[in-house]
């Protein structure tokens, strides 16, 4: 699959508002800020797909972006902004709940966080509940230029290890979208989900 095809198709306010729940989607999800947008850009090969965020938490919708007929990624919206009312938390959780739980399409979920930061509750609890759907999850530790090389393996060390105690279908890598690391192993990742 050619992920350099991938095309913006809409932002969608909420799941009723996504295209048909046909063919086969790879969801994004992270805590505002994990570097979500840029992991997409980089991924894609496409400097303007996803907007990164100069206003963090703002944007409470889910974008599309389309690689063929039948595969799509999905960008969810960022989730555990310190700042923003508790009211819009939930709603924020209501709808990352029913996209993730009513969401046939959905072959597999990639979670981003900040290599400096990783696994926060929200992060745990949303690999849980992909284990728990039995879904495969891709674990990005992004930002990984920001580390060096040996704190970056024992970061990555110790997320797979807390990860493994799930015993589901979990992959942990190493990511930078400012260098490139590890986009062709996670670009692995998600072509084998989508042949599936
Ligand atoms: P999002 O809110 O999860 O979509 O995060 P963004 O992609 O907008 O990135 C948040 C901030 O982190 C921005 O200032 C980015 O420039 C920065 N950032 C994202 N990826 C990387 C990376 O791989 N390395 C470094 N050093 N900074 C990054």
């Amino acid at each position: 699959i050619d992920f350099r095809r991938a095309h913006f198709v809409t932002s969608a306010p909420d799941i009723h508002h996504l295209p048909d729940d046909q063919g086969m989607e790879i969801a994004f999800a992270g805590r505002s800020n994990a570097g979500k947008s840029s992991a997409l850009n980089t991924l894609t090969d496409h400097r303007g797909l996803a907007h990164t965020s100069k206003r963090p938490g703002r944007t409470q919708l889910i974008n599309v972006f389309r690689l063929d007929d039948d595969k799509r990624l999905i960008d969810l919206p960022g989730y555990g902004f310190a700042k923003v009312p508790l009211e819009m938390k939930l709603q924020w959780q209501e709808k990352l709940a029913q996209y993730l739980e009513e969401r046939r399409c959905l072959k597999g979920l990639v979670v981003l966080m900040d290599i400096r930061h990783p696994l926060k509750d929200l992060d745990f609890n949303m690999i849980r509940w992909g284990v728990a759907a039995q879904m495969p999850v891709l674990v990005l530790l992004t930002k990984a230029d920001k580390l060096k090389q040996a704190e970056k393996q024992k970061t990555l060390r110790t997320v797979k290890a807390t990860l493994a105690e799930l015993e589901g279908e979990v992959t942990v890598q190493l990511f930078s979208s400012l260098k490139g690391t590890g986009r062709e192993p996670a670009l692995a990742v998600l072509n084998g989900w989508f042949q599936r």
